[in-house]
Protein backbone atom coordinates (compact mmCIF):
# COMPACT_ATOMS: atom_id res chain seq x y z
CA UNK A 1 0.00 0.00 0.00
CA UNK A 2 1.35 3.34 -1.16
CA UNK A 3 2.25 5.98 1.70
CA UNK A 4 0.99 8.82 -0.58
CA UNK A 5 -1.72 9.07 -3.18
CA UNK A 6 -2.95 11.63 -5.15
CA UNK A 7 -6.54 10.79 -7.44
CA UNK A 8 -7.86 12.02 -10.66
CA UNK A 9 -6.49 15.77 -9.25
CA UNK A 10 -7.82 18.76 -11.23
CA UNK A 11 -7.10 22.04 -10.99
CA UNK A 12 -7.80 24.84 -13.76
CA UNK A 13 -6.19 28.47 -13.26
CA UNK A 14 -9.19 31.37 -14.83
CA UNK A 15 -10.60 28.39 -16.58
CA UNK A 16 -7.38 26.97 -18.20
CA UNK A 17 -7.22 23.01 -17.11
CA UNK A 18 -3.37 22.78 -15.73
CA UNK A 19 -3.87 19.21 -14.22
CA UNK A 20 -6.34 17.06 -15.74
CA UNK A 21 -6.88 13.88 -13.63
CA UNK A 22 -3.33 13.48 -12.28
CA UNK A 23 -2.54 10.04 -10.06
CA UNK A 24 0.62 10.26 -7.92
CA UNK A 25 1.44 7.73 -5.52
CA UNK A 26 4.35 7.34 -3.50
CA UNK A 27 5.39 3.96 -1.69
CA UNK A 28 7.28 4.40 1.57
CA UNK A 29 11.32 4.38 1.38
CA UNK A 30 11.43 5.41 -2.63
CA UNK A 31 12.48 8.25 -4.18
CA UNK A 32 10.07 9.35 -6.70
CA UNK A 33 10.83 11.70 -9.85
CA UNK A 34 7.90 13.77 -10.88
CA UNK A 35 9.23 14.77 -14.29
CA UNK A 36 7.44 16.86 -17.35
CA UNK A 37 8.88 19.65 -19.67
CA UNK A 38 8.09 23.47 -18.51
CA UNK A 39 4.38 24.28 -17.61
CA UNK A 40 3.42 20.39 -17.32
CA UNK A 41 1.92 20.70 -13.90
CA UNK A 42 4.46 19.53 -11.80
CA UNK A 43 4.94 22.39 -8.83
CA UNK A 44 1.37 22.90 -9.05
CA UNK A 45 0.79 19.03 -8.28
CA UNK A 46 3.36 19.49 -5.52
CA UNK A 47 1.76 23.28 -4.11
CA UNK A 48 -2.15 20.84 -3.76
CA UNK A 49 0.12 18.78 -1.83
CA UNK A 50 1.47 20.76 0.33
CA UNK A 51 -1.57 22.78 0.94
CA UNK A 52 -0.55 25.78 -1.07
CA UNK A 53 -3.10 25.41 -3.81
CA UNK A 54 -6.26 23.63 -3.49
CA UNK A 55 -7.46 21.22 -6.17
CA UNK A 56 -10.74 21.64 -7.75
CA UNK A 57 -11.53 17.87 -7.44
CA UNK A 58 -9.49 14.78 -6.72
CA UNK A 59 -8.55 12.87 -3.52
CA UNK A 60 -5.03 12.66 -1.67
CA UNK A 61 -4.65 9.47 0.74
CA UNK A 62 -1.69 9.36 3.24
CA UNK A 63 -1.76 5.55 4.59
CA UNK A 64 -4.97 4.26 2.75
CA UNK A 65 -6.97 7.14 4.59
CA UNK A 66 -8.40 9.95 2.64
CA UNK A 67 -6.99 13.63 4.37
CA UNK A 68 -8.07 17.11 3.96
CA UNK A 69 -4.72 19.46 3.16
CA UNK A 70 -5.85 23.24 3.11
CA UNK A 71 -2.96 24.65 4.34
CA UNK A 72 1.01 24.20 4.46
CA UNK A 73 0.29 23.47 8.86
CA UNK A 74 -2.31 20.21 7.25
CA UNK A 75 0.36 18.80 5.13
CA UNK A 76 2.80 19.09 7.72
CA UNK A 77 0.74 17.44 10.52
CA UNK A 78 0.20 14.70 7.57
CA UNK A 79 3.93 14.42 7.98
CA UNK A 80 4.45 16.33 4.60
CA UNK A 81 7.64 18.49 4.05
CA UNK A 82 9.03 21.02 1.26
CA UNK A 83 12.20 21.71 1.02
CA UNK A 84 11.67 25.25 -0.58
CA UNK A 85 14.61 26.07 -2.48
CA UNK A 86 14.77 29.31 -0.54
CA UNK A 87 16.13 27.89 2.38
CA UNK A 88 13.78 29.40 5.59
CA UNK A 89 17.00 29.36 7.42
CA UNK A 90 18.57 32.26 9.02
CA UNK A 91 22.40 32.32 8.22
CA UNK A 92 23.16 34.30 11.15
CA UNK A 93 22.06 31.30 13.79
CA UNK A 94 23.63 27.88 14.41
CA UNK A 95 21.98 24.86 12.64
CA UNK A 96 20.32 23.95 16.49
CA UNK A 97 18.81 27.78 16.64
CA UNK A 98 17.45 26.84 12.94
CA UNK A 99 16.22 23.52 13.74
CA UNK A 100 14.27 24.28 17.04
CA UNK A 101 14.28 27.98 17.64
CA UNK A 102 12.85 29.99 14.85
CA UNK A 103 10.38 27.27 14.29
CA UNK A 104 6.39 28.49 14.98
CA UNK A 105 6.12 26.75 18.57
CA UNK A 106 3.41 24.47 17.15
CA UNK A 107 4.64 21.29 18.59
CA UNK A 108 4.73 19.95 22.15
CA UNK A 109 8.44 20.93 22.54
CA UNK A 110 7.68 24.40 23.90
CA UNK A 111 10.24 26.53 24.30
CA UNK A 112 13.51 25.74 24.76
CA UNK A 113 16.55 26.48 25.43
CA UNK A 114 20.21 26.66 23.36
CA UNK A 115 21.30 23.95 25.50
CA UNK A 116 18.29 21.35 24.79
CA UNK A 117 18.11 22.66 21.44
CA UNK A 118 21.92 21.96 20.82
CA UNK A 119 21.62 17.88 22.60
CA UNK A 120 18.41 17.47 20.34
CA UNK A 121 20.31 18.87 17.42
CA UNK A 122 23.32 16.37 18.25
CA UNK A 123 20.95 13.41 18.30
CA UNK A 124 19.26 14.25 14.87
CA UNK A 125 22.78 14.87 13.04
CA UNK A 126 23.97 11.38 14.48
CA UNK A 127 20.84 9.80 13.23
CA UNK A 128 21.08 11.37 10.10
CA UNK A 129 25.17 11.20 9.44
CA UNK A 130 25.83 14.84 9.13
CA UNK A 131 29.43 15.98 9.63
CA UNK A 132 28.14 19.26 11.05
CA UNK A 133 27.63 20.78 14.60
CA UNK A 134 24.61 22.39 16.39
CA UNK A 135 26.85 24.97 16.79
CA UNK A 136 27.98 25.94 13.37
CA UNK A 137 26.58 29.08 12.35
CA UNK A 138 24.83 28.54 8.65
CA UNK A 139 26.18 30.88 6.74
CA UNK A 140 30.08 29.21 7.65
CA UNK A 141 28.50 26.09 5.86
CA UNK A 142 28.52 25.18 1.86
CA UNK A 143 24.95 25.32 0.56
CA UNK A 144 24.66 21.87 0.63
CA UNK A 145 24.44 21.98 4.24
CA UNK A 146 22.30 24.48 4.27
CA UNK A 147 20.52 21.89 2.75
CA UNK A 148 20.65 19.55 5.07
CA UNK A 149 19.61 21.53 7.77
CA UNK A 150 16.71 22.53 5.89
CA UNK A 151 16.22 18.71 5.62
CA UNK A 152 16.94 17.92 9.52
CA UNK A 153 14.40 20.20 10.25
CA UNK A 154 11.76 18.96 8.33
CA UNK A 155 12.57 15.71 9.64
CA UNK A 156 12.59 16.88 13.46
CA UNK A 157 9.14 18.27 12.64
CA UNK A 158 8.34 14.87 12.27
CA UNK A 159 7.75 15.00 8.25
CA UNK A 160 7.60 11.52 6.38
CA UNK A 161 7.59 12.69 2.97
CA UNK A 162 10.25 14.92 2.02
CA UNK A 163 9.16 16.97 -1.74
CA UNK A 164 12.13 17.95 -3.33
CA UNK A 165 11.96 20.74 -6.29
CA UNK A 166 15.55 20.67 -7.98
CA UNK A 167 17.57 20.31 -5.28
CA UNK A 168 20.59 20.07 -6.88
CA UNK A 169 20.57 23.60 -8.98
CA UNK A 170 22.49 25.54 -6.41
CA UNK A 171 25.10 22.20 -5.66
CA UNK A 172 28.49 21.44 -6.68
CA UNK A 173 29.00 18.31 -7.86
CA UNK A 174 30.67 17.17 -4.32
CA UNK A 175 27.52 18.62 -2.62
CA UNK A 176 25.23 16.52 -4.76
CA UNK A 177 26.84 13.49 -4.30
CA UNK A 178 26.83 13.98 -0.79
CA UNK A 179 23.14 14.94 -1.18
CA UNK A 180 22.55 11.39 -2.89
CA UNK A 181 24.34 9.67 -0.12
CA UNK A 182 22.23 11.27 2.62
CA UNK A 183 18.79 10.71 0.39
CA UNK A 184 19.80 6.79 0.30
CA UNK A 185 20.45 6.69 4.26
CA UNK A 186 16.55 8.86 4.42
CA UNK A 187 15.21 5.96 2.09
CA UNK A 188 16.56 3.50 4.34
CA UNK A 189 14.96 4.60 7.14
CA UNK A 190 11.97 4.08 5.82
CA UNK A 191 11.33 8.71 4.38
CA UNK A 192 9.66 8.55 1.23
CA UNK A 193 10.85 11.30 -1.23
CA UNK A 194 9.35 13.26 -4.04
CA UNK A 195 12.32 14.31 -6.58
CA UNK A 196 11.12 17.03 -8.98
CA UNK A 197 13.93 17.28 -11.50
CA UNK A 198 14.84 17.89 -15.49
CA UNK A 199 18.03 15.95 -15.02
CA UNK A 200 17.96 12.62 -16.23
CA UNK A 201 21.59 11.65 -15.11
CA UNK A 202 20.14 12.73 -11.63
CA UNK A 203 17.43 11.04 -12.09
CA UNK A 204 18.53 7.51 -13.24
CA UNK A 205 20.91 7.78 -10.39
CA UNK A 206 19.11 8.43 -7.22
CA UNK A 207 14.80 7.81 -7.60
CA UNK A 208 13.58 4.76 -8.05
CA UNK A 209 10.22 5.15 -9.68
CA UNK A 210 9.37 8.07 -12.07
CA UNK A 211 6.19 9.68 -13.06
CA UNK A 212 5.82 11.80 -16.28
CA UNK A 213 3.20 14.34 -16.37
CA UNK A 214 2.78 16.16 -20.16
CA UNK A 215 0.80 19.37 -20.47
CA UNK A 216 -0.92 18.84 -17.04
CA UNK A 217 -2.38 15.49 -17.90
CA UNK A 218 -0.44 12.09 -16.27
CA UNK A 219 1.31 9.56 -18.98
CA UNK A 220 2.84 7.18 -16.52
CA UNK A 221 4.54 5.69 -13.59
CA UNK A 222 7.85 3.42 -14.53
CA UNK A 223 10.27 1.47 -12.11
CA UNK A 224 13.73 2.81 -12.77
CA UNK A 225 16.06 0.07 -13.64
CA UNK A 226 18.35 -1.65 -15.92
CA UNK A 227 15.79 -3.34 -17.55
CA UNK A 228 13.29 -0.53 -17.64
CA UNK A 229 16.03 1.91 -19.30
CA UNK A 230 14.83 2.08 -22.95
CA UNK A 231 10.82 2.50 -21.84
CA UNK A 232 11.70 5.38 -19.32
CA UNK A 233 13.67 7.14 -21.93
CA UNK A 234 11.02 6.29 -24.73
CA UNK A 235 8.38 7.94 -22.34
CA UNK A 236 10.79 11.13 -21.52
CA UNK A 237 11.61 11.69 -25.40
CA UNK A 238 8.10 11.44 -26.26
CA UNK A 239 7.35 14.69 -24.17
CA UNK A 240 8.10 17.86 -25.45
CA UNK A 241 11.14 18.21 -23.26
CA UNK A 242 14.08 20.30 -24.14
CA UNK A 243 15.90 20.73 -20.59
CA UNK A 244 16.39 16.74 -20.62
CA UNK A 245 18.67 17.51 -23.32
CA UNK A 246 20.92 20.15 -21.91
P1 LIG B 1 5.87 22.99 -13.92
O1 LIG B 1 6.24 23.08 -12.48
O2 LIG B 1 5.71 21.58 -14.39
O3 LIG B 1 6.81 23.76 -14.79
P2 LIG B 1 3.58 24.56 -13.12
O4 LIG B 1 2.81 23.70 -12.20
O5 LIG B 1 4.43 25.61 -12.53
O6 LIG B 1 4.43 23.65 -14.12
O7 LIG B 1 2.57 25.28 -14.10
C1 LIG B 1 1.57 24.57 -14.82
C2 LIG B 1 0.70 25.57 -15.55
O8 LIG B 1 -0.08 26.30 -14.61
C3 LIG B 1 1.49 26.61 -16.32
O9 LIG B 1 0.83 26.87 -17.53
C4 LIG B 1 1.45 27.82 -15.41
O10 LIG B 1 1.53 29.01 -16.16
C5 LIG B 1 0.10 27.67 -14.74
N1 LIG B 1 0.06 28.26 -13.40
C6 LIG B 1 0.77 27.84 -12.32
N2 LIG B 1 0.48 28.58 -11.24
C7 LIG B 1 -0.43 29.49 -11.63
C8 LIG B 1 -1.13 30.57 -10.98
N3 LIG B 1 -0.95 30.82 -9.68
N4 LIG B 1 -1.99 31.29 -11.71
C9 LIG B 1 -2.19 31.06 -13.02
N5 LIG B 1 -1.57 30.08 -13.69
C10 LIG B 1 -0.69 29.30 -13.02
MG1 LIG C 1 7.90 24.00 -11.50
MG1 LIG D 1 17.27 4.19 -2.73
Amino acid sequence: QPILEMKNICKAFNGITVLDQVNFSVKKGEVHALMGGNGAGKSTLMKILTGIYAADSGEIHIEGKPVSIKSYDDAQANKISMIFQEFSLIPTLSVAQNIFLTRENKTSLGLLDDKECEKKTEKLLEELNVDIKPTDIVQNLGVGYWQMTEIAKALSQDAKILVMDEPTSSLTKTETEVLFNFINQLTEKGYSIIYISHRMDEIFEVCDRITILRDGRYITTETISETNLDTVIQHIVGMEFDQAFE
